[in-house]
């Protein structure tokens, strides 16, 4: 129902869409033919110079430019004004018609069947109708340019219109002028075939390509809706494992045997697993149907540095791994979500520790990121567009060629040192939705295995201000 009164209401902009686009391809093709005339005027200056033609063959040439150009603007404001279909296109075949005559003209002032090497420019348009205009218009176009070209041949040739050779040549035979009119009439048709018959393969290529990434958009869209339904459903009777799982671990229904109490925190712990599993999953399919929105709000960096260490301090004292904070003169208040920024130093905190054997470093560091000149800069910061935060390891490292994938759902490296830690393969993936959610950026560097990695992210300090892919 929404798809048809959308439609509906969609109708008359398709018009209006018709015309927005005829109308820069008329502006763009008066563009090129200004930019076009003015090359032949030099070029017939260059020829008036050395003496190839005389002067009134250059006051001739210069009229049909002067216009050939100044057909334009009228032309184009009339376009504009008029909405009905059927004059738009009336009015752009005789735009394409005022055009050819312009041509002829030049192509007559240069001897007509003589100046048939100017006969290209021809083809230049009959090309560029072929690409944009449909199948008919590019055959209509070439049929202008062979009458054209044939009717100031022939009105030449009987005498009709005065002749303005340049080389001061007796005319050919009738014979041959025919032949070499019909080998330019048969040229404009081929390149006529030539270019409307490879711009529909282009378009049927470019609607295939259309059709294919709409089905990709709905199969994708209709994943990313399971995926999170499912999760729902799973993560309701999951809870309730977990839940009377902890009860029933608390003793809270009576003493529990060595062997029940090893079973039931086996069951415990496979189902955090499996609900860490599940959020993971049910984000990331929010963030593809984009349905996770930001929820931005003023959040103190020192603050959340300092919380995000506590929150993996406990696992990090246990293995003897030390944690170290250091803010090298950012600002102490960003805009951005802070429920996210928190799972992403989350997520990077805990691989590092998980991925750091006993008595190893973990540190955070942050600096203020400077768009301007791509360069972190420590030094200025109240003037700098971004934050750049960086979480470095001493742990097991990763392969230089690994790094891209990691971010990628389900990508646990596979080495055999790697596969003993437990995961899911999804943290880095829903982190790097995070951080480009907020506009930023993130990657990993590391020298290699057993060599510790670093995680930087980039976020904007206020999510306007994001920097692209492109310029960072
Ligand atoms: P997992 O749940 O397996 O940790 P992640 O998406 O968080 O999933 O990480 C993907 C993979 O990237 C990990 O399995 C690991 O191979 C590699 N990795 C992530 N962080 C680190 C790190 N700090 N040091 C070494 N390897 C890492």
């Amino acid at each position: 129902m929404i798809v048809t009164v959308s439609k509906h209401k969609n109708m008359p902009s398709i018009d209006a869409e018709f015309h927005r686009k005829l109308y820069r391809r008329h502006f763009q093709g008066a563009l090129i033919r200004s930019g076009a005339c003015l090359f032949m005027w030099v070029a017939a200056w260059v020829a008036l110079f050395f003496g190839a033609i005389q002067s009134y063959h250059f006051t001739g040439i210069t009229i049909s430019i002067l216009y050939l150009i100044l057909v334009n603007p009228p032309t184009l404001w009339i376009l504009k004004k008029i909405t009905d279909r059927h004059h738009i296109e009336l009015l752009s075949l005789l735009i394409n018609f005022l055009e050819i005559l312009g041509y002829t003209a030049i192509i007559y002032l240069l001897g007509g069947m003589e100046g048939a090497y100017l006969t290209p420019i021809y083809a230049a348009l009959i090309i560029y109708v072929g690409v944009v205009a449909p199948r008919k218009l590019t055959f209509i176009i070439a049929s202008f340019c062979a009458s054209c070209f044939s009717l100031i041949v022939l009105l030449e040739y009987f005498n009709i219109l005065p002749s303005f050779a340049t080389f001061n040549r007796n005319h050919l035979p009738f014979v041959n002028q025919a032949t070499q009119l019909f080998a330019v009439i048969a040229i404009l048709f081929v390149v006529a075939f030539i270019s409307s018959y490879t711009a529909q393969l282009l378009r049927q290529n470019r609607q295939k390509l259309r059709e294919q990434n709409m089905a990709l958009d709905k199969a994708n869209h209709s994943k990313s809706e399971f995926l999170a339904n499912m999760s729902h459903e799973l993560r309701t009777p999951l809870n309730h494992i977990i839940g009377f799982t902890e009860l029933l671990l608390d003793k809270n229904f009576g003493e529990l045997n060595e062997s029940q109490e090893e079973y039931l925190c086996d069951v415990h712990s496979s189902g955090n697993h499996l609900l860490s599993l599940i959020n993971d999953i049910l984000d990331l399919s929010k963030v593809e149907a984009g349905k996770l929105e930001l929820q931005p709000s003023s959040v103190n960096l020192p603050e959340l540095f300092k919380n995000s260490l506590t929150m993996i301090k406990e696992k990090a004292l246990k293995r003897e791994i030390n944690l170290s904070n250091k803010l090298n003169g950012i600002r102490d208040t960003i805009t951005a979500d802070e429920r996210k920024l928190k799972q992403i130093m989350y997520n990077l905190l805990s691989n590092a520790v998980k991925f750091t054997p006993n008595g190893g470093h973990v540190s955070i560091s942050a600096h203020a990121y400077n768009r301007e000149d791509g360069k972190v800069s420590a030094t200025d910061n109240n003037n700098n567009s971004g934050i750049m935060v960086r979480v470095t390891d001493t742990g097991i490292g990763i392969n230089p060629e690994n790094l891209d994938r990691i971010f990628s759902p389900f990508e646990q490296v596979e080495s055999s040192k790697s596969r003993k830690f437990n995961g899911t393969g999804l943290g880095l993936s829903l982190t790097k939705s995070l951080v480009e959610l907020h506009g930023g950026r993130i990657w990993a560097e590391s020298e290699g295995i057993g060599r510790g990695s670093t995680f930087y992210f980039v976020i904007p300090t206020t999510p306007e201000s994001i920097p692209s892919d492109s310029e960072m």
